[in-house]
């Protein structure tokens, strides 16, 4: 007889306690961010942390320049600025990623254009990349979601046919490889997140590299404001030539940034060993699929990501409800889980409604005056529906978590997997999964 369900009045598996928060915060941080409140200096584009950073995050992924931002945002954006999109351009990203990765165009002007995705990665799938490209398309934002790298030579191939910049959205992959290259470094630009949920954490912030001189100049004045810089006095003009933005970071979260670089490797090396024991263990259990790591690539695991299959678990029910339903069960059995996104970017409002700036819509206003149509109709994306609709995150797989939870993870697996009925017929139950903002350093 196996023990009664949490969700049915039992004991859970797992307390809240016994979950660790991220990020870790070492003497090391304290040091380097109390280094900073004694030198008096908090602020400036070229001040000594974020220069430091800059320079430690251009040898870390071995890009040429780095710019530090104050969001990962703000990163997408300037690249979009700095490689020339405009008004009425269009920019191909993925149906299954942040909205960041879309809106970052219309702050641009420009009309975002999703393409679905690989079943097994998530990542944009290539093959249905090119039948996205018209004559106004002029970028690519390819995410690296969760960790997990894109199919990037495809997607670089069919960018280099149709001369198309590819901005690659590495936010959620801090140290991810794709066939021994960093991502971040195989397009024009490579946009990173420093926000305290991601790999690397500053409490806010972003990273913004490339390997050239011209995108690092443009990326440069963007980010204060489009102000000239004298030459001779390295002063600012105050004379703006270009449109810009204030997308500076400060000191205190690059100093802090900076201590978690230092451990970065380490981080990421503990979470991929959670990840792969998980995966090995879940991967046993009838109807759960863990996520996938292509051999050639280094998944550094941002989120953890399972998805159900009611069939293979031998139970009749339609994949949502299952999802939902073995989802409570196992938040009731004390594991975080829970869904990120529960729909294609395409299918949030801001797209079904087309408003745009100030209501007017635009700027899709631009090629709709033309006869151009922008159809984000969420079922062009089958396969990020499919996911959405069948996945959940196991939040809590960062260290210091290690063994002892990920052993715990499995074991309320296995008491939901071995007792379906019960779970299911909790379905309906008013239980909300997800995490408390304090698992990740969010207030
Ligand atoms: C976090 C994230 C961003 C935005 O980063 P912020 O620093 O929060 O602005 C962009 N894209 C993806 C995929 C992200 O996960």
């Amino acid at each position: 007889m196996s023990e009664k369900l949490a969700i049915d009045g039992g004991k859970p598996v797992i307390e809240r306690s016994e979950i660790k928060n991220w990020p870790i915060i070492t003497d090391e941080d304290r040091k380097l961010v109390n280094e900073v409140l004694d030198s008096g200096i908090v602020s400036g584009g070229t001040a000594p942390q974020v220069t430091a950073l800059e320079k430690e995050w251009a040898t870390y992924t071995g890009a040429k320049y780095c710019l530090t931002t104050c969001s990962g945002t703000a990163a997408l954006h300037m690249a979009l600025a700095a490689v020339g999109v405009g008004p009425g351009d269009e920019v191909i990203t993925s149906a299954f990623t942040f909205l960041a990765s879309a809106s970052c165009a219309l702050h641009q002007n420009a009309i975002p254009v999703f393409v679905d995705i690989d079943p097994k990665t998530y990542c944009m799938d290539p093959s249905k990349l090119e039948a996205a490209i018209t004559e106004r398309t002029k970028a690519i934002i390819p995410v690296h979601i969760q960790g997990c790298p894109a199919d990037m030579d495809p997607i670089l191939q069919i960018a280099k046919k149709y001369n198309l910049y590819v901005i690659e959205d590495a936010c959620q992959a801090h140290g991810a490889l794709y066939k021994g290259r960093m991502v971040g470094t195989m397009g024009h630009v490579g946009a990173f997140s420093l926000n305290a949920l991601k790999n690397l954490c500053g409490g806010e912030g972003g990273l913004y590299i490339t390997d050239s001189e011209e995108f690092l100049n443009k990326g440069m004045l963007i980010r204060c404001f489009g102000d000239e810089i004298d030459e001779e006095t390295h002063r600012r003009k105050y004379n703006a030539s270009i449109l810009g933005y204030m997308y500076r970071n400060q000191e205190l979260p690059a100093a802090l940034a900076r201590a978690q670089l230092k451990r970065l490797d380490e981080y990421n090396a503990a979470r991929i060993a959670n990840a792969e024991y998980l995966t090995s263990e879940l991967s046993k259990i009838p109807g759960v699929i863990p996520p996938y790591c292509p051999p050639d690539c280094k998944h550094v695991y941002f989120m953890y990501n399972v998805r159900f299959d009611p069939a293979a678990a031998g139970v009749e029910c339609e994949p949502r409800r299952f999802r939902i339903a073995v989802e409570k069960a196992l938040y009731k059995e004390g594991l975080l889980v829970g869904q990120w996104q529960t729909m294609p970017v395409p299918a949030q409002d801001i797209f079904q409604s087309k408003l745009g700036y100030g209501g007017t819509g635009y700027p899709w206003t631009i090629n709709e005056s033309k006869g151009i149509k922008y159809d984000y109709n969420p079922n062009q994306f089958p396969v990020t529906q499919m996911l959405c609709d069948t996945y959940t995150v196991i939040h809590g797989i960062h260290p210091p978590n290690g063994r002892e939870q990920m052993e715990k993870y499995v074991a309320a697996f296995h008491k939901v997997f071995s007792q379906l009925g019960t779970a299911l017929d909790h379905a309906d139950d008013k239980i909300y999964p997800g995490f408390d903002g304090a698992l990740y350093g969010v207030g």
